[in-house]
């Protein structure tokens, strides 16, 4: 039986998207693959609220992830966590012999303007990354706060993990001033996992070209070099398929409404929010609550992984907590296409299992 995905990624995809994953191939140096990835772009460029160059990448989002903060840090980077997706972007800089600093915060908690002040004050850093949405402990950041204090500092380019946000939660990346903000297919755009984008800014150019090594297959200026003087065309053979997929979904999303989308999924995120309020508690400060997933707190000491299998005999999953978090916590994502009726027959079925 297939069960019904309520994780945070991948999540749900409906049937009529996953069957342009089927479409039949065509040339990618052809005029026909120009077009597609042009009007992807286009596209994107609504969602994400930019007028900067878009970027896709055969990779999921930690691909991305990797070639921003290689591609594009001179000096020394400072890398905000608030989870396992912020180290993980620590462990790729590291790894690729970044320079970079992991400025942390105590577990559910955000990242706040003034870590963001104190760090970018030294004069150290010529980058930094933000997690927007920390999928692990359902922290979503105020981007907004964290933005007025990155206007004292416009040197300094700006790296956001939008990766479980984007297509869920308003995100307006030019009026915040984020250089490259990077999502993927699986999570709020309601696709298979494997592809990921990202917007690009003149400044964000501008930083890689001084940057001497930026690897090869993740060189974000060599993806845009592409994208601006072969018409959309990217270096390697890029996932045609997801191309197909992700060019209908947007279609979808934009007759949906942005406006619209983005109310759906606060008005979901509060119903799981009051229930697990009214059941078990929050894991993060509610002020920080994301709205594309909510980590609760197991309070009433379930056994997390025998709820998901009595789920996944009735045709649902849901997620333990990440890492240090398992079995304390549980995930409950309500992104993509997922609809309020789903959400609310899920916690009926959860309020049934768990008495
Ligand atoms: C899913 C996710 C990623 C990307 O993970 P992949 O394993 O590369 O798909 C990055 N950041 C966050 C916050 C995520 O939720």
């Amino acid at each position: 039986m297939h069960k019904k995905l309520f994780i945070p990624g991948p999540v749900e995809v409906r049937d009529d998207v996953l069957e342009k994953m089927a479409s039949p191939m065509i040339g990618h140096r052809t005029k026909d693959a120009s077009a597609l990835q042009r009007g992807i772009a286009q596209k994107l460029q609504k969602l994400m609220y930019t007028k900067n160059t878009i970027l896709l990448s055969t990779s999921s989002g930690s691909g991305l992830m990797e070639g921003a903060v290689r591609s594009c840090t001179g000096k020394r980077a400072a890398i905000f966590s608030v989870g396992a997706f912020g180290d993980r972007w620590y462990k790729m800089a590291v790894s690729n012999g970044v320079p970079a600093d992991l400025i942390s915060s105590e577990q559910g908690r955000p990242t706040t303007p003034e870590m963001v002040d104190q760090a970018l004050s030294t004069g150290k850093y010529d980058l930094i990354t933000i997690t927007h949405n920390e999928t692990s402990t359902g922290i979503m950041n105020p981007a907004e706060e964290i933005a007025e204090v990155m206007k004292k500092y416009p040197e300094v380019i700006w790296c956001m993990d939008a990766v479980s946000s984007m297509g869920g939660a308003k995100i307006e990346v030019d009026s915040l001033g984020v250089d490259i903000c990077i999502t993927s297919t699986q999570k709020c755009l309601g696709l298979p996992p494997g592809m990921a984008m990202c917007s690009f800014s003149d400044k964000a150019v501008a930083a890689a070209a001084k940057v001497p090594f930026r690897g090869a297959y993740l060189d974000l200026l060599e993806l845009y070099n592409y994208v601006i003087k072969k018409d959309h065309q990217y270096p390697s053979t890029p996932s045609l398929s997801h191309m197909f997929a992700l060019d209908y979904q947007l279609d979808r999303i934009l007759e949906e409404g942005l406006e619209n989308r983005f109310a759906r999924h606060l008005e979901m995120a509060k119903v799981v929010r009051a229930w697990a309020k009214e059941n078990f508690e929050l894991f993060p400060e509610e002020k920080y609550a994301s709205v594309t997933l909510t980590t609760v707190k197991n309070t009433k000491g379930i056994s997390v992984s025998e709820l998901n299998k009595k789920l996944g005999e009735n045709g649902y999953m849901i997620s333990n907590g990440y890492g240090n978090l398992k079995e304390v916590t549980f995930r409950i994502a309500h992104m993509a296409d997922a609809t309020m009726e789903e959400i609310r027959t899920l916690l009926g079925l959860i309020d049934r299992l768990t008495v």
